[in-house]
């Protein structure tokens, strides 16, 4: 009999109060895989800063940490407004001194054909995911450069690898983010700043959830499990290690490229998905 799959890795793999006194900031963090992130950061002594539109959406997730022990604090902003971004990294630095780890999580995405994709829906995309990683990640380099050092991550993902319709703007927007990388981890680590990216797979997060609804019956009932069973037949079918990730399992890697045992890798791209880029084969457009 086959083994079963194991779920996202147990939290105490890392040392308790492994990040006390250090800041996170966590671009996306009110919801999904970011706030994931702030879930296994702040389960290890991290205060995290949750930075998104809108002002609602982080207030609660923050709220929700701190009632469960965590420290947490939400901040507003667009991404895509370079002098918004630089207000909001002077304005943690007042009140917390530092900034430790950049998580450059905020994206937008949605499926169109790229025939009819419009300039707003094209620059929209482009302008958080690429945009929006670049004017956080140059914010920040002062104030981690004054302190000594840090960490960013950025989120990516692995559909460009090999081309995956209907996304041509997230597709190369994240492609960019590759890049970026890559040529941020060479030319700051001088400054002792790190900069990483992970490629998650495919996490259930409330988009992705939609995506696999399937249309209601003939009738009009929608069938309340037929997304668990679309999900679960996706899971067998297409990702070696055969289930689905979990937030906690981004958040377990950016917890390591976070700590002292990463402190020698900067400019790597961790895929993070059960095995799915390298078996799969994309659907047609
Ligand atoms: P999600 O729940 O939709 O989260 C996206 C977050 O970005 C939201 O909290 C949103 O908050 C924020 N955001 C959007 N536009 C913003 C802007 N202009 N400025 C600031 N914040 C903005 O998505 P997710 O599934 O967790 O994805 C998180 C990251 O993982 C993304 O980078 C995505 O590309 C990547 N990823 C996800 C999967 C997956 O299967 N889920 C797979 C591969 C890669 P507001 O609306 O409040 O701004």
């Amino acid at each position: 009999m086959t083994a079963p799959i194991p779920p996202a890795a147990p939290l105490d793999v890392f040392r308790p109060g492994l990040f006390d006194g250090q800041v996170a900031l966590i671009t996306g963090g009110g919801s999904g895989i970011g706030r994931g992130i702030a879930d296994t950061l702040t389960a290890l002594g991290a205060h995290v800063v949750l930075a998104s539109r809108k002002q609602e959406r982080v207030d609660a997730a923050a709220a929700e940490i701190r009632a469960a022990g965590g420290r947490a604090s939400a901040v507003a902003v667009d991404v895509r407004e370079a002098e918004r971004v630089q207000q909001v990294v002077a304005q943690v630095r007042e009140a917390h001194g530092r900034i430790d780890l950049l998580v450059n999580n905020a994206a937008g995405n949605f499926y169109a054909p790229s025939e009819t994709l419009t300039a707003n829906a094209w620059k929209s995309v482009v302008e958080i995911d690429l945009y929006g990683t670049f004017f956080c990640s140059q914010a920040v380099l002062p104030v981690m450069r004054g302190q000594g050092g840090g960490s960013i991550v950025n989120i990516s993902m692995t559909l460009h690898y090999r081309g995956w319709p209907l996304m041509a703007h997230a597709t190369a927007a994240k492609a960019g983010i590759d890049a970026l990388t890559r040529t941020l981890a060479v030319e700051w680590a001088r400054d002792r700043v790190r900069v990483n990216a992970i490629a998650p797979g495919p996490i259930p997060t409330e988009g992705v959830r939609k995506a696999f609804t399937p249309p209601p019956t003939a009738e009009g009932v929608p069938d309340v499990f037929a997304v668990d069973r679309a999900m679960a037949s996706y899971a067998k079918k297409a990702i070696p290690l055969q289930r689905w990730g979990a937030p906690a399992d981004i958040g377990n890697m950016v917890a390591f490229l976070m700590s002292p045992a990463a402190s020698w890798i900067t400019g790597a791209i961790l895929v993070v998905d059960g095995g799915e880029w390298l078996a799969k084969t994309a659907p047609s457009a």
